[in-house]
């Protein structure tokens, strides 16, 4: 079967940035706690890491943040750095080829500074090595020469703080791990909170709003607050062509229908995975992989995007032998459920 709809990386729904968004999400971030709903426990203990860091009148210990895309990793470095009034330095694991560019970056950093590194457990064995002794001393080990005549000297760096963010915690090299002082884990948010971003980031684009539009729109974000914002935008399209330029309710409840965007936020592409699970598989156990190849997807954004959300309404199940489709999931799909092996797709 032939598939013409959106692709993982074109979805309105997709937790990742879009090529041309990052200007927009980055207008969008805010730099001080009063913007930053959401993640109260993550914020309450990095506050008191800050306080204390700037009580000593020290740089901060290390920081790991993990959890899905779209969550507030990059946006926390921003608060971050501006509260401890230090610069920051962005990057990703995937940039940092070689040893030498990581060096490159290290010993550009001032005391303090706070250098971030997206999707840190895609960085090089190579590169991890250099990051150890970096990371617990503050040091490079650099050889010089070659053969017998090599040695090795260690180059004192200044203070700073790598501030790291995963996707996968598993997939970090336990060493690595342990270099961190702190691990925090960023939580999907409850629709209140993406609400109240969506009402923030309304109030900056200058769009108008009202409460339910903000809520609509919160309902179907999966969690997600990049995907909020997006959908925020989206609506505002809808609201100018199609209306009076006011999100109410009703007019981002069409804009979203229009996207095939459904009342949890699942879009077509969800719907595939599961149609995928149930249909081929006779709702599994199956194993990720499986998945992704029967619907010509790659397996490590299916696990990134597409798979926490439906474990997280519930819509999934992992078990040892792979992943399992739930009542729930043939519930809302319209399939009827006299038994789970059995499932017939509902007659309308
Ligand atoms: P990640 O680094 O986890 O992929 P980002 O920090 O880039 O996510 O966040 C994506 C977008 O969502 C940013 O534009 C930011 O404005 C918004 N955002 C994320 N978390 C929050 C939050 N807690 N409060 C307000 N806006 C947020």
């Amino acid at each position: 079967m032939w598939y013409n709809g959106p692709t993982m990386e074109n979805r309105t729904v997709s937790p990742q940035a879009e090529p041309n968004e990052e200007q927009i999400q980055q207008s969008l971030r805010p730099t001080t706690w009063a913007g930053y709903f959401g993640q109260t426990l993550v914020k309450q203990n990095i506050k008191i890491l800050i306080e204390a860091a700037r009580q000593r009148e020290e740089p901060l210990d290390h920081i790991l943040a993990y959890g899905p895309p779209g969550l507030g990793k990059t946006t926390l470095a921003n608060i971050i750095a501006h509260e401890m009034t230090v610069n920051l330095k962005i990057t990703s694991g995937p940039a940092i080829e070689r040893p030498g560019d990581l060096a490159a970056i290290l010993t550009n950093l001032l005391r303090g500074d706070i250098l971030f590194i997206d999707e840190i457990h895609r960085m090089s064995r190579a590169v991890e090595e250099v990051m150890y002794p970096a990371m617990e001393d503050f040091a490079l080990d650099i050889v010089i020469g070659k053969g017998s005549g090599a040695r090795s000297i260690r180059l004192k760096l200044p203070q700073f703080t790598i501030l790291g963010a995963t996707t996968r915690l598993s997939l970090l090299a336990s060493p690595l791990r342990d270099r961190f002082g702190s691990i925090f884990r960023l939580e999907f948010y409850q629709p209140e909170e993406l609400a109240q971003i969506v009402l923030r980031s309304a109030q900056i684009l200058n769009v108008p709003i009202e409460p339910d539009g903000a809520l609509t729109i919160a309902a179907r974000a999966r969690g997600t607050a990049r995907i909020a914002n997006r959908l925020l935008k989206r609506a505002r399209d809808f609201a100018q062509v199609r209306s009076d330029g006011i999100i109410t309710g009703a007019v981002a409840d069409q804009a979203l229908k229009m996207l095939e965007v459904d009342p949890l936020g699942l879009d077509i592409l969800d719907r595939k995975v599961l149609h995928a699970i149930i249909d081929k598989f006779s709702g599994g156990p199956v194993g990720l992989e499986t998945i992704a190849a029967s619907i010509s997807e790659d397996s490590s954004t299916v696990m990134d995007v597409v798979e926490p959300y439906l474990l997280q309404i519930g819509f999934l199940d992992r078990t040892p032998r792979g992943r399992k489709a739930t009542p729930r999931a043939y519930q809302h799909l319209g399939y009827t459920l006299s038994d789970e092996d059995d499932a017939q797709p509902a007659l309308f």
